[in-house]
């Protein structure tokens, strides 16, 4: 029946995991087009809070106990083999009470039960309602990342021929694998969780590996929104994106996106939708381009500081932005922003990190006699879309009148201007490019 169609992923975060009449709506939807379905779910609301907080306690028994009944109650009706997840975190939470030093990987292993508990308890309920769902753990189908604990990558060719092996037989029975996000298996065998809000990625992911047709993530919230709605009333759903202007998005500080969920996607051509608890219907569909002036997002990053440096000969001195850069980078020191011109580098850094950046920075003003000033409070407005550029027109002058700094791709442009300035400033953005625009 379902030989030769594309798989379809669904992807549930952990809100939408509450509401199993609707996971059960979109399954079946799902599995009406006749093509072999993968969902791929999070820990239940709240799971990996909670486990981060016993592990930021790694001596607190009483806490931990607290956790594990409170992790237990929100997986009523377990089966057997979701009741051994249980068991297995209760070892893990004994562990690390006696593990002087708690690492990486440790801290993996017990993130991941969050999601190992709820596939259990999901494929449970899919089957209770007649759907022959069976619970699969990640790192056992071979989804296999680098060792970067907390923060890994998925490594497609070592991951592919194993997940869409293990994948198929399970179509060919006819049944719905439900797959843990978040984590699969390092390279050096261990269980490596791929940073929070990991399990977009490990759909999307997934979705590359088996070929399919097309990805969605439900959320929570109505996830796509050209700002966010807290800080601007008006927002409004963003219907399409390219792949690349979603990719800005994540990264550019909007949370509605693991930043590295897209990638697998257009390297393959898969179709993301971006789908909402709140309201089912509406969808964000995020595929290959085409320029819509009706897809604009604004984002702000506040409380940030920026230190102009001035050197002498500015630019004209060869590799001066290269040695900035690079002491920085070896200060660890982020380099949220650059803004450049010929005499003046702005830089702009998380305020925790000035003092760093400063006495990274000393002997490029001893040596080259540059000049430091600031460091000066600022936020950065970043407009999104693609052909932004065509839309400067319509930004009143006022806003962008006593702006630190400037910067632009036909994708995106950045403005820094002063701290207490940032949310007038998104706004006025968001009349001018979202609100003004008649679509
Ligand atoms: N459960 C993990 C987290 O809360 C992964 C996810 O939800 O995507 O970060
Ligand atoms: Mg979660």
């Amino acid at each position: 029946m379902t030989r030769g169609r594309a798989p379809i992923v669904l992807k549930f975060g952990g809100a939408p995991l509450s509401d199993l009449n609707r996971v059960l709506s979109d399954v079946r939807g799902a599995l009406s087009e006749r093509a072999p379905v993968v969902v791929v779910a999070s820990a239940r609301e709240g799971v990996t809070d909670l486990l981060q907080e016993a592990i930021a306690h790694p001596r607190s028994r009483v806490r931990h106990r607290r956790i594990l009944e409170k992790v237990r109650r929100l997986h009523p009706g377990l089966p057997d083999a979701g009741r051994r997840q249980l068991v297995r975190l209760a070892r893990l939470l004994a562990l690390l009470e006696r593990t002087p030093h708690v690492d990486g990987p440790l801290s993996d292993r017990i993130l991941s039960q969050g999601e190992r508990v709820a596939v259990h308890w999901l494929s449970a309920r899919l089957r209770e309602s007649g759907i022959r769902a069976v619970a699969v753990e990640a790192d056992h189908l071979g989804l296999i990342t680098d060792n970067a604990y907390g923060a890994s990558c998925v490594l497609f060719d070592r991951s592919r021929v194993a997940v869409r092996r293990g994948l198929h037989r399970i179509f060919s029975r006819g049944e719905v694998p439900i797959v843990t996000g978040y984590f699969g298996r390092s390279l050096e065998g261990r269980v490596a969780t791929l940073g929070r809000g990991g399990s977009d990625y490990a759909a999307s992911a997934i979705g590359a590996l088996i070929g399919a047709s097309r990805v969605e993530l439900v959320k929570r919230h109505v996830a796509v929104l050209s700002a966010d709605p807290r800080e601007v009333p008006d927002a409004r759903p963003i219907p399409d994106l390219s792949y690349e202007e979603a990719e800005e998005l994540a990264q550019f500080g909007a949370r509605v996106l693991h930043p590295l969920t897209i990638e697998p996607a257009r390297a393959q051509g898969i179709v993301l939708k971006v789908r909402s608890l709140e309201d089912p219907h509406v969808v964000t569909t995020i595929s290959p381009g085409r320029a819509d002036r009706r897809n604009r997002a604004l984002t702000v990053l506040p409380s940030l500081r920026l230190l102009r440096l001035r050197v002498p000969g500015g630019r004209q001195r060869p590799g001066v932005v290269a040695e900035v850069s690079q002491r920085l980078a070896a200060a660890r020191v982020n380099l949220v922003q650059l803004y450049t011109s010929s005499a003046l580098l702005c830089l702009v850094l998380e305020p925790g990190q000035v003092v760093a950046g400063l006495r990274a920075l000393a002997p490029v003003t001893r040596e080259a006699a540059a000049m430091v000033e600031g460091p000066y409070r600022v936020s950065i407005v970043t407009a999104i879309g693609d052909g932004i550029l065509d839309d400067l027109d319509r930004i009143p002058a006022s806003t962008v009148s006593g702006a630190e700094g400037f910067s632009a791709t036909p994708r995106a442009f950045s403005l820094a201007v002063a701290e207490s300035r940032g949310l007038s400033v998104l706004r006025d953005l968001h009349r001018a490019l979202v609100s003004e625009v008649v679509s």
